[in-house]
């Protein structure tokens, strides 16, 4: 269909070092320098190359390498892949190029050789600085191959995110407290926080099932997730988004894209691509439709979109889709009720209940369309 131009491209790298012990992700536990990887790293390429002849990749603003785990596939593919996307796109500065790191496989030669090659974000796969809770989790690393990793990435990079779970069994408030501290003190640009959940098929979903490990306590990881928001405003980082927090400035501009409704190119395995014009949405994944939205069902996810992001949406935006949406100026007044939205500045925005109840604000906003 006639579309708008892609402004985002996700590539996605299916390869780990081991498999973590609560993920459902699409990857697979390989050994570093498997011949598969460089195959896969080709056709990457290939497609990168076709996509640009075709003119799909003119407009992008924003890359993002992720898995999996983009670093296990080593320096030498990894630059290749950079090196292809420089020839195939205007990668300039101010194109937003992130790259997902695990602290064992990121060495400081490959932070200073993708730095070189135009990466100017790169995000860590921490999720714990503590030893137990890495070895919890199932990770491949201890806390400290993740300070060296981190410090790695900063010889270079002054964007740098790392993601933080909270949740986890055998953590407990102030264990999670002090892996935020040292998240801040050790400078990062950019944290996300997410909350520890038990898909179906991991490793933690059977250690339910067999009595050795409870669900997650979600009053606890609320707590939790209240600790991280106020020990990180208090260092100057601002939740922009229900689980990420940065410093001014470093706000991840491909994740915001995606809460924009921005028109989006997936390449690899799994990958997602969202293609759009005015009247309708398709997502395509591993060459299925998988989602085919009409210009209402549109409007409503934009609705929801905009309230995982603190800004919320502005009353310009929700008078104009109110046009096509009759039932969300009372949708809108009844989440306001319910304490789930607050109207602040000429903006509809999610309040911290909103974004606890997560669920109950989206699905309300989603539902606007069939009312
Ligand atoms: S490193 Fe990330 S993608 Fe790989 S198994 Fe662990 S959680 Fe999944």
């Amino acid at each position: 269909m006639p579309h708008d131009p892609y402004r985002a491209l996700y590539i996605h790298v299916p390869f780990c070092t081991s498999r973590c012990a609560y993920c459902d992700f699409t990857t697979q536990a390989i050994p570093a320098g498997a011949p598969v990887i460089d195959g896969y790293i080709e056709q990457l390429i290939e497609r990168i190359r076709q996509l640009s002849r075709e003119g799909e990749l003119a407009a992008l603003e924003t890359v993002y390498v992720g898995g999996g785990t983009p670093t296990h596939v080593g320096s030498k593919n990894l630059t290749a892949l950079l090196y292809a996307l420089g020839l195939s796109m205007h990668l300039t500065p101010e194109v937003e190029c992130t790259i997902e790191a695990n602290p064992e496989s990121l060495t400081e030669r490959m932070v200073a050789d993708i730095w070189a090659l135009g990466a100017n974000r790169l995000s860590l796969g921490v999720q714990s600085f503590d030893d137990d809770i890495c070895a919890v989790l199932g990770r491949a690393h201890n806390g400290e191959a993740a300070r060296r990793a981190l410090a790695a990435a900063q010889t270079r990079f002054e964007n740098v995110s790392i993601d933080l779970m909270c949740g986890v069994p055998g953590q407990d408030r102030a264990r999670f407290a002090s892996d935020v501290r040292e998240a801040v003190s050790r400078g990062v640009a950019h944290v996300s926080i997410y909350p520890l959940t038990i898909e179906e098929r991991t490793p933690f979903a059977r250690m339910v099932r067999a009595g050795m490990i409870d669900q997650p306590d979600e009053d606890a990881q609320a707590d939790m997730m209240e600790d991280a928001a106020r020990i990180l405003r208090a260092a100057g980082y601002e939740r922009y988004e229900v689980a990420s927090y940065a410093r001014l400035g470093f706000e991840s501009r491909h994740n915001s894209a995606y809460w924009a409704g921005v028109p989006y190119l997936g390449i690899g395995t799994s990958a997602t691509t969202m293609t759009q014009n005015a009247h309708r949405r398709m997502r395509v994944q591993d060459g299925q439709v998988v989602d085919d939205l009409d210009a209402v069902q549109m409007a409503a996810e934009d609705m929801m979109l905009g309230m995982r992001r603190s800004c919320g949406v502005s009353l310009e935006e929700v008078e104009r889709v109110a046009q096509l949406l009759p039932a969300l100026r009372q949708v809108l007044s009844d989440l306001e009720a319910r304490g789930l939205v607050v109207r602040d500045a000429g903006r509809y925005k999610p309040t911290e209940r909103g974004w606890l109840c997560g669920n109950e604000l989206y699905g309300a906003l989603l539902d606007s369309a069939s009312l």
